[in-house]
Parts: structure tokens; C-alpha cells; sequence
């Protein structure tokens, strides 16, 4: 076994018992690994050992690399600038990091001239950190009815990174607050609206996450190890 399949095997020998502690089955998380700065030989064999789901950061990144990576599925997880939404569009079959309403008027643009409907999670800002992407969670309800409205996007869930601290009492009530979100929405009965997914946790908090109700964890370093950004 090379490293990354060792890891990945350690992640989802992690995940499952995670999900076992939180009283769910291993096949009720999925793995998105995150792939940012990881060239293509390395993404593959992370692909040939079971990986389904990529996520990537950049577009301008993902086309570069996309024709050298074995058919998978590819997630935009980072933040997406307007002039890049009609490469995302074409690249990715999940976009995890809608947070404003003009962002989502030009994905639906996008999504009509190619006749294609584009699953999205809405990104919420859990931590209150200034640094960090996504709505606030009080404008998260607004925000969906609005995109709600649009026909090329279908709202599948939430998306959130929780607080840079290894301090679980800190980091987990992030994770709580978009679960409780998740169910105020569902609450709200909107049509074209589903709260099926909830993408978080990271390397350094994903058993966290999963406790607090994940179905998705976005996981780079603890499979690909440090990245290295040039
Ligand atoms: C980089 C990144 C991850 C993965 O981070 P690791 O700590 O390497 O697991 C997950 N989500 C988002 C949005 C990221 O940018």
C-alpha cells in the first residue's frame, strides 16, 4: 500500500467510527477529498484507492488538472469569483460555495445557456471569524427563499468551515449552529429546497463534525499530507 491509500485508509476507518459513536452508519458521511495543490498523480492514486468525490478551490487550478484525473466527481468547495462561474459551471457537479445572491444569479445564468441544472450548498459563516467566506447564519434563510426561486440551481445543503482552534469546545458549537440552521430551514417548507447534506469538518475536525450531525467531511491534509503551495 503507497502512503495515500494508508491514509485514506486511516480517515475512513475514522469517519466510520465517528459515525458509530454518533449512533449512524459509515455510509452516512461522505469523503469529498480535498485536493488543492495535489498534483494529478496523487489524486489518481487516491481515486484508484476508492476516492469518489473531489474538492477543489480553484477553477483555474481544476482545468488544469482535470485532464490528467481519472473520471471522479469534482466539488467546488472555495471561493468563487463571478467572471469564473462559466469554467465552474462546466467543471464541477456540485458547487459547495454559494454565499451571495449575485453569485447565484450568474451560476443560474450560466446553468441556462448549457441547459444544466447545478446542485449547490449555501456556505455559512459559523464562526464569526472576518476572515472566513459564507453568509451570516442570520441571513442564510433569506438568502435560500431567494435562491430558491432561481430553476438551475437546486439547493441540496449547507457548507461550513468551522473555527481555526483546536479547542473542541470552541469548534464544535460551529458545527451545531449550521445543523440547527439546517433545521430551521427544513422547517420553512420551501419548494426546490432540500437540507439533505451538511459538508463539514476538515482534517483537524471532522470526528467533531460528524458528532454533530455531518454527512459530507472535505479532508486534504490527513490524506494527501502538508500542502505545498507554490
Ligand atoms: C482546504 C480545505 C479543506 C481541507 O482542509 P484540510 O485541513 O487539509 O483537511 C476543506 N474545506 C475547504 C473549504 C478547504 O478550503
Amino acid at each position: 500500500m503507497n502512503q495515500i491509500q494508508e491514509n485514506l485508509r486511516r480517515v475512513q476507518e475514522r469517519i466510520a467510527r465517528a459515525a458509530e459513536r454518533a449512533g449512524r452508519t459509515p455510509e452516512s458521511v461522505e469523503l469529498v477529498a480535498v485536493t488543492k495543490t495535489v498534483p494529478p498523480e496523487q489524486i489518481n492514486q487516491a481515486i484508484q484507492a476508492g476516492v469518489t468525490i473531489i474538492g477543489e478551490n480553484r477553477v483555474q487550478e481544476a482545468r488544469q488538472k482535470k485532464p490528467e484525473v481519472l473520471p471522479v466527481t469534482w466539488h467546488m468547495i472555495g471561493v468563487l469569483q463571478t467572471n469564473k462561474v462559466k469554467y465552474a459551471v462546466q467543471l464541477f457537479e456540485m458547487i459547495q460555495s454559494v454565499d451571495r445572491m449575485p453569485l447565484a444569479l450568474e451560476i443560474e445564468k450560466r446553468c441556462a445557456r448549457e441547459n444544466k441544472v447545478m446542485p449547490i450548498l449555501v456556505e455559512v459563516n459559523t464562526s464569526g471569524e472576518t476572515s472566513k467566506s459564507g453568509c451570516l447564519p442570520e441571513e442564510a434563510p433569506e438568502l435560500i427563499a431567494q435562491i430558491a426561486e432561481l430553476k438551475y440551481l437546486k439547493i441540496q445543503g449547507l457548507m461550513t468551515v468551522g473555527l481555526f482552534s483546536d479547542d473542541e469546545k470552541l469548534v464544535r458549537p460551529c458545527f451545531a449552529r449550521l445543523r440547527n440552521l439546517a433545521e430551521k430551514i427544513r422547517a420553512m417548507h420551501l419548494n426546490n429546497v432540500r437540507m439533505d447534506i451538511l459538508s463539514m469538518g476538515m482534517s483537524s475536525d471532522f470526528e467533531w463534525a460528524i458528532e454533530e450531525g455531518s454527512t459530507m467531511v472535505r479532508i486534504g491534509t490527513a490524506i494527501f499530507g502538508p500542502r505545498h503551495y507554490t
